[in-house]
């Protein structure tokens, strides 16, 4: 029998790589706790309908990779496969629109499409993500996609690019749609995508094929058919994003994968990590409230990929502060000295210093081993005699040094040679 592994396009987080995943995760969500969003968590399946209402039938994550599945109790429930649609009916559910506006929330939580699996694409993955309900203010999609530029550059990242496009709203992308229909149904097109241009002719546009590609480049675009309102509504959000510094790149093009986007769409994209260069991306959604059953709730949201926000950390080299491992080592070598070496491990902790001993029962050539293993700038020896004496033995890692300190006195030494 072979062993169990984790399940296609899934992963394990292990130490100490896995620090680096908090360590993310919580740069996405300061400047967001900075700007007044407040934690929300919502389950990680709903019902299935929801997602098929608020995030589109026709959107590929729907129609392809939702995890769905039916309960021993017959409910239709659907692993999420992003994180807006459950926000937003718990903005509904528990009546938050009644409150102060806008609602500002954010998450952090494992997604679930059942995608074709890649470097940077997994079926489980991880997101931090926000959004503001309930006020349709340009300005507020500005400030969310500062903050989103903002978490990049904490986490020491130059190059994220902006992509910005509008999509119009419900009144005039119609009229979009429709001549956009019209240009696609004049090409020359596998029957798939013909079906496509049907159902969801915007992402067409978003077809990767050469082949479709070259065919594309006379379509309409949804500027030119931008209302007054949308197109005003545009040109806020544009220059708010000047004022706050931000530079973007105008993607007339840019189509995301979910329905519910109406006019302001962005995403961030790297360009270090090949096919799968989108770190982040959200938009505005001002009909998804009414889509799931609720009261007009107008929302801009956005979703950062926690994974692939890594990759791009690895490809521009960058490296986080160390915050994983221990400090201090402690080597107790008889019983006797481990029981007392545990009570010193502890008084450091409760200082925070972040301290570990050697479990089980090893000679001092393991021990010593793990030590070096362990990071740790100090270990702590104590054997038999040290400790009849009153003594421990301080080794510093760097450089062998090693000095007898009295046990008493020895987390307060640690705590001295730790802020040196
Ligand atoms: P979306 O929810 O599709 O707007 O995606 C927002 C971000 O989540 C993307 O820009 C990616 O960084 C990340 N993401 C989406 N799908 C996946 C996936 N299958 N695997 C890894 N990251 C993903």
């Amino acid at each position: 029998m072979t062993g169990f592994t984790a399940p296609k396009g899934t992963f394990d987080l292990l130490p100490p790589a896995s620090e680096l995943v908090l360590a993310v995760r919580a740069a996405m969500s300061a400047p967001l706790v900075n700007a007044g969003y407040g934690y929300i968590e919502t389950p990680v399946f709903e019902e299935t309908a929801l997602f098929e209402r608020g995030v589109g039938e026709s959107s590929d994550v729907v129609s392809k990779e939702m995890y769905s599945f039916v309960t021993r109790g017959d409910d239709h429930v659907t692993l999420r496969p992003e994180g807006t649609a459950g926000v937003v009916r718990a903005a509904i559910q528990h009546r938050l629109y009644a409150g102060q506006l806008p609602v500002k929330l954010w998450y952090s939580g494992s997604f679930f499409r059942y995608e074709r699996p890649q470097a940077g694409r997994y079926r489980h993955f991880s997101q931090v993500g926000a959004e503001a309900l309930g006020v349709d203010d340009p300005l507020l999609d500005a400030e969310l996609i500062a903050l989103a530029m903002q978490a990049y550059a904490s986490l020491g990242l130059s190059r994220v690019r902006l992509l910005l496009n509008t999509l119009g709203c419900r009144e005039c992308r119609p009229v979009y749609r429709a001549a956009l229909q019209d240009f696609l149904r004049g090409l020359d097109l596998d029957e798939e995508t013909r079906r496509r241009v049907e159902i969801n002719p915007l992402r067409v546009l978003d077809d990767k094929r050469e082949s479709v590609q070259k065919q594309l480049s006379g379509a309409p675009v949804g500027r030119d058919f931008l209302d007054d309102a949308c197109r005003e509504h545009y040109d806020a959000v544009r220059a708010a994003l000047s004022s706050l510094g931000v530079s973007w790149e105008e993607a007339p093009r840019l189509v995301r994968g979910l329905d519910y986007y109406t006019r302001t769409t962005f995403e961030f994209q790297h360009d270090g990590l090949g096919a799968q260069s989108a770190v982040g991306g959200g938009g505005r959604y001002d009909g998804l409230s009414e889509d799931i059953g609720g009261p007009s709730m107008p929302g801009v949201g956005w979703a950062l990929g926690v994974d692939r926000t890594i990759l791009a950390l690895q490809s521009e080299d960058v490296s986080l502060a160390e915050a994983s491992g221990v400090q201090v080592f402690a080597v107790p070598l008889g019983f006797e000295a481990k029981q007392r070496l545990l009570v010193v491990v502890d008084a450091l902790r409760r200082k925070g210093i972040r301290a570990d001993l050697v479990f089980g029962d090893r000679g001092l050539k393991g021990a010593m081993k793990a030590a070096d293993r362990s990071g740790a700038a100090l270990t702590i020896v104590a054997g038999e005699r040290d400790l009849s004496d009153g003594n421990v033995q301080v080794k510093d890692m760097a450089t062998a040094a090693q000095e007898a300190v009295a046990i008493d006195d020895v987390v307060d030494h640690i705590e001295k040679r730790l802020q040196q």
